[in-house]
């Protein structure tokens, strides 16, 4: 049984499984239109490398 959801995106029906890469969106394009959204707001300097904390946040996880 396939479980669904909808793009977050463009609220498209998306199939939860291994052969959707982009889950929970429907495809490439929503996942950058999305991730785009953020990242803009949060790497806003041009020129500049800008790196968050999240690897120092992430070795909680290991
Ligand atoms: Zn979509």
């Amino acid at each position: 049984m396939t479980k669904m959801v909808n793009c977050p995106e463009c609220g498209k029906p998306v199939e939860w499984k291994e052969e959707s890469l982009f889950r929970p969106f429907c495809s490439k394009r929503c996942q950058q239109l999305d991730f785009g959204g953020w990242a803009n707001e949060n790497f806003s300097i041009p020129g500049e490398e800008v790196y968050l904390d999240a690897e120092q946040d992430d070795s909680d996880h290991h």
